[in-house]
């Protein structure tokens, strides 16, 4: 089943990427301008939180500039979906966990339908309904399939089946099991992610765990990957699980050294920077390149790289599959590349 957000369908072979702003909603111009960078970045897709009644008009004017789809994220207040939708956004978000009464669902399904607006039932093992854990206890699975059928039960009863199901959890092996039973129970596309999962080791490590396992096994159709670390790096992580998984093709491949008691240069320094240089260039075709920490073995070692450089006490060569093509001094390192980068493309 594909699920058309905007001009982005959840469902389909490309697996879109999204984040959620974490700006206040009213510093509209500030969120513009990241919402363009992130989409250069690698995003697809941006998640809103609309906290109140007062955040519409600010929504509004998101929805309007905004270069790719916007997604309310709605909570408590089922007006607020109603709204938002009017303000124009492309999806809404709801949670079980505090939208369940059917006269409330209802009306937000109404309004979907009439308006033609996907919705993402998003169940939380943070917030799940509090009926469902006096009846289930600590059984985390149970209750969150349950969670889902209860509200599902109502979208079904009034004809509305646009839906992206989300399940998520900060444990990596509850949010594995959950897509999991998830991908066997209801025909809808999956929205995953973990949750929660932490800082940019932490939740990088759960989410790439949790994301991959479940991509490799034909489980998501759009992915999230939570961090408490900026929008960038949620993109960034995100995008690696994709290349990583071979879900997207990869653009820009670095490879670098683990650096060992011969490397007489800072490399993670070297990498950051020539990640840093490259960002803005469009790439055009895929290239690997290398950056070794010794010029001993380095060329050698990144044989099936397209280019790099390995780097000594001074002066570095720069090879070419596995060839020394130049020998240069360090401070030139970053503009050579970029040299043959250039070169590369051209030729
Ligand atoms: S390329 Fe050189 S510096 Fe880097 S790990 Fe290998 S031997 Fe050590």
């Amino acid at each position: 089943m594909i699920i058309n957000v905007g001009n982005v369908k959840i469902g389909s072979d490309y697996i879109p990427i999204q984040t959620m702003i974490k700006n206040p909603i009213n510093q509209v111009d500030k969120i513009i301008k990241k919402i363009e960078y992130l989409s250069n970045s690698g995003c697809d897709l941006i998640r809103v939180a609309v906290p109140d009644a007062n955040s519409i008009k600010f929504l509004k004017l998101i929805v309007k500039k905004s270069v790719i789809p916007i997604i309310a994220d709605i909570h408590f207040d089922h007006k607020l979906a109603i709204m938002a939708v009017d303000a124009g956004v492309s999806k809404i978000r709801i949670n079980p966990g505090n939208i369940q009464d059917e006269k409330k669902i209802k009306e937000i399904i109404e309004c979907v339908k009439t308006n033609d607006i996907p919705v993402r039932i998003g169940i939380n093992s943070g917030s799940l309904p509090k009926h469902l854990i006096k009846q289930y206890g600590n059984d985390n699975l149970k209750i969150m399939i349950e969670s889902a059928r209860e509200e599902l039960k109502f979208f079904e009863k009034y004809n509305f089946d646009k839906i992206v199901l989300s399940f998520k959890s900060s444990n990596v092996i509850e949010t594995i099991k959950i897509n999991q039973i998830a991908k066997k129970e209801f025909q809808y596309p999956l929205h995953i992610g973990a949750t929660e999962a932490g800082d940019i080791t932490d939740g990088t490590i759960k989410n790439s765990i949790a994301l991959s396992y479940l991509l490799l096994n034909g489980i998501g159709d759009t992915i999230r990957v939570s961090l408490t670390s900026n929008e960038e790096n949620e993109i960034i992580v995100a995008k690696k699980i994709l290349e990583s998984t071979g879900k997207r093709k990869s653009l820009l491949e670095i490879i670098s050294c683990p650096t060992c008691s011969r490397t007489e240069i800072n490399i993670e320094n070297i990498v950051k920077d020539i990640k840093d240089r490259i960002k803005d260039i469009k790439l055009k075709k895929s290239v690997k390149i290398a950056v070794m920490g010794c010029i001993v073995n380095g060329p050698g070692e990144a044989m099936h790289a397209d280019f790099g450089v390995a780097c000594g006490k001074g002066k570095s060569i720069i090879f070419k599959k596995g060839k020394k093509i130049k020998i240069i001094n360090n401070n030139r390192i970053l503009d050579e590349l970029l040299i043959i980068l250039k070169d590369y493309y051209e030729n």
